[in-house]
């Protein structure tokens, strides 16, 4: 068993709306993939850097008005 990123392996959809326009958010990829094992921007938000190994942080944009936000998925047992 491995724990993965259902985001990352094109396990799961993104299937988060922007909260100022309702457009759909596109995946902007994950945080790790940028910035190494761990991310100075994540410290200061409301993602702690201790979740780090148990989910995988995305980075979401919304390609209509350019609204961007992180949100953590749970990595699965494949
Ligand atoms: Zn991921
Ligand atoms: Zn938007």
């Amino acid at each position: 068993m491995e724990k993965v990123c259902p985001i990352c392996n094109a396990l799961a959809e993104v299937d988060e709306k922007c909260p100022l326009c309702g457009n759909r958010l596109a995946d902007g990829g994950s945080l790790q993939n940028y910035l190494g094992s761990y991310s100075p921007y994540v410290e200061s938000s409301t993602i702690q850097l201790d979740i780090s190994e148990h989910y995988c942080v995305h980075l979401l944009v919304c390609e209509n008005c350019h609204y961007d936000t992180r949100m953590a998925w749970k990595l699965i047992d494949v």
